[in-house]
């Protein structure tokens, strides 16, 4: 072991790592060429470099084992290997370290054309002056330095400086092929943020960004060492546990992560609480290859946002069958859409003042032929996953002009038909335009047409809901927001949206004659509505006394079996008849219970 001696003025290289030790590692069997460069780094009195000399591959990887080194000199012809073999070696006990191999004259070819194979540099044998040596030295280890900064780019997420998704994918890889060979078990988490849009749209962008790093910060203390932590994008992650005992552990796991990420943020000073929910699938119980288990993950995070959020839902046998029903439900929507067995039924909404009527909604009807009637609860899901909710929808709002139409030829006075408007079509760009284009071909009053949006899509991201209502109310037609209450509306938002009507959802009216809060709730309602000036309509009244509670409350409008079960368009008629005369109007009682629709 040889160590060089002071000098300094090697030129611009030398003078900018003179601070630093450089640890060299000679693997060189010749003494001859070891002296010789030993001499010469003494010669020059190069202070900055301590030479470690070994003989053999044998030798230098178990020096490589005990020490870092900053750069690797390394001859090809060695008593234990060479050539190609010596590189690799070098490169299995440490990836990380610089090479720069030793060529004779004679072989000076076959060291270029190892250039990229994990070698930085190559020096002939010793034809240059130390200057050169040295140089070679330090641009092996600044080229090895951007080599590694690339290799970190590709792999890891540069906002949070966590892997990320291709490194993740090859870190499932492994770990599920190790977890078959040793008979263990693998599970896979997949996290998403609830409303993490909202932070990015109220705090701003540059708030959300060091959210995302807090996030990463504390999901890496909820996990043990070994297990791999990555952001798949946006604002989802992914954590790999190996070697897991199953569910139960996996539970919780799943709970820490919950509770930990429930404790408040303290982003740009400020308290940001957020949740998150989680899809857990383990391997090899879930038996599936990579591209699936990170799929079924990401299915199981989606039920437990749905199930409300700040949870965790395993991908489970079960699961997977309502996989397989969800691909069958879909297949036969498609096929009924083009076989025409959709029919709409059309609820009566009743002014609670005039007791006349004041609208009708129209609701969707599916007769299977196997299975009988099946719930729009059931296929409209389905409908939207799949997309098929967009022709679907268009069919509606189509069917619903040809049956206002009808009733006029029946010289009737109409009533504005309210419909269902789902996420998928409201964001299509064109949307407000299919609906100008059915209402000015079938020539409809805009109007006698209602569309029932949902508080989920407006506040999903409100600058473009702003934009879309407008160009909606545009075209004349009146809109209103369906199941008011049970989304997370920003009143601050809804006072700047273009809306008229809140349309209060049926579990608040269900519990009135029960909870009280249920009662505040409604009130509260009622009365923001009042102050925004939009109309309230309380869906699904049962009873006299939620009807009771609505009328001294100052609700307007009410709909539910109270009044009428959902009608066939022929069976509305009577109704649009009885607005003609001063006929006494909607008692509850007169109505008929309807046996062919709900
Ligand atoms: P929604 O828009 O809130 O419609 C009201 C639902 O409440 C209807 O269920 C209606 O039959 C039911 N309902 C009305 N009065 C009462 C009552 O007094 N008590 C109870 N318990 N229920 C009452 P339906 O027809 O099963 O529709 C369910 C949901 O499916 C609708 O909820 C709507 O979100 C969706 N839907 C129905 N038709 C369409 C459509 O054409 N397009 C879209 N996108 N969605 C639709
Ligand atoms: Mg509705
Ligand atoms: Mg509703």
């Amino acid at each position: 072991m040889i160590v060089g001696a002071c000098h300094a003025g090697l030129g611009s290289v030398a003078e900018r790592c003179r601070c630093k030790l450089m640890k060299l590692l000679l693997v060189e069997d010749n003494l001859d060429d070891a002296d010789f460069l030993a001499a010469s780094l003494r010669r020059h009195n190069v202070s900055d470099i301590e030479l470690n000399h070994v003989t053999s591959i044998r030798d230098a990887v178990i020096q490589l084992r005990l020490q870092r080194f900053d750069v690797v000199l390394l001859d090809l012809h060695l008593p234990d290997g060479s050539g190609m073999e010596c590189v690799d070696a070098i490169q299995a006990a440490e990836s990380s370290v610089p090479i720069v191999v030793l060529s004779g004259q004679d072989d000076e070819e076959f060291a270029l054309s190892i250039l990229n194979k994990g070698v930085q540099d190559y020096l002939v044998k010793w034809e240059g002056e130390t200057r050169a040596i040295l140089r070679a030295m330090r641009y092996a280890a600044e080229r090895k330095r951007s080599e590694l900064r690339l290799n970190y780019l590709a792999q890891y997420d540069s906002l949070t400086e966590i892997p990320n998704r291709q490194h993740f994918q090859e870190q499932l890889e492994r770990a599920t092929a190790r977890a078959r060979r040793e008979g263990r078990k693998v599970a896979l988490f997949f996290l998403d943020l609830d409303q993490f849009k909202v932070v990015n749209d109220t705090l701003g962008h540059d708030a959300g960004d060091n959210l995302l790093r807090e996030m990463a910060v504390r999901l890496r203390r909820s996990i043990r060492a070994g297990d791999v932590l990555a952001r798949l994008g946006g604002d989802e992650f992914a954590v790999l546990l190996e070697g897991i005992s199953g569910a139960l552990e996996a539970e919780s796991i799943a709970k820490g992560i919950l509770e930990l990420i429930a404790e408040p943020f303290f982003v740009d000073g400020r308290e940001v609480n957020v949740t998150t929910s989680i899809g857990i699938t383990i391997y090899p119980n879930d038996n599936s290859d990579v591209a699936t288990l990170l799929k079924n993950a990401d299915i199981a995070m989606y039920q437990a946002k749905e199930q409300g959020r700040n949870n965790f839902k395993f991908f489970t046998e079960r699961m997977h069958a309502e996989l397989l029903e969800y691909h069958r439900l879909e297949q036969e929507i498609r096929d009924a859409i083009s076989n025409e067995m959709f029919t709409l039924v059309f609820q009566p909404k009743v002014n609670l003042v005039t007791r006349k009527l004041e609208g009708l909604e129209a609701l969707l009807r599916w007769e299977h032929k196997e299975r009988g009637n099946i719930s729009p609860t059931e296929f409209i899901p389905v409908a939207e996953q799949s997309g098929h909710i967009v022709p679907l929808g268009h069919w509606v709002l189509e069917e619903v002009c040809r049956t206002l139409n009808r009733w006029q030829a029946a010289s009737l006075p109409l009533v504005p038909v309210s419909i269902n408007v789902s996420a998928r079509q409201f964001q299509q760009a064109d949307f407000h335009r299919r609906i100008a284009d059915v209402l000015r071909h079938q020539n409809v009053d805009p109007s006698l047409m209602e569309l029932e949006l949902t508080e989920g899509m407006l506040m999903e991201d409100t600058d473009l809901a702003k934009h879309g209502l407008a160009q909606l109310k545009d075209t004349g037609v009146r809109v209103s927001i369906d199941d008011f209450g049970t989304g997370h509306s920003c009143l601050n938002y809804l006072r700047r949206f273009p809306i008229d009507v809140l349309k209060i959802d049926r579990s608040f009216i269900n519990d009135i004659d029960h909870c009280e809060d249920s009662q505040l709730i409604v009130e509260a309602i009622i009365s923001l509505a009042g102050s925004l000036r939009l109309s309230t309509v309380a869906e699904g009244v049962e009873t006299r006394h939620q009807l009771n509670f609505l009328v001294e409350r100052g609700c307007t409008v009410a709909q539910g079996f109270l009044f009428g079960q959902p009608l066939v368009a022929r069976e509305v008629m009577p109704f649009l008849e009885d607005l003609i005369d001063d006929a006494p109007g909607f008692a509850t009682a007169r109505l008929p219970t309807n046996k062919q629709t709900a």
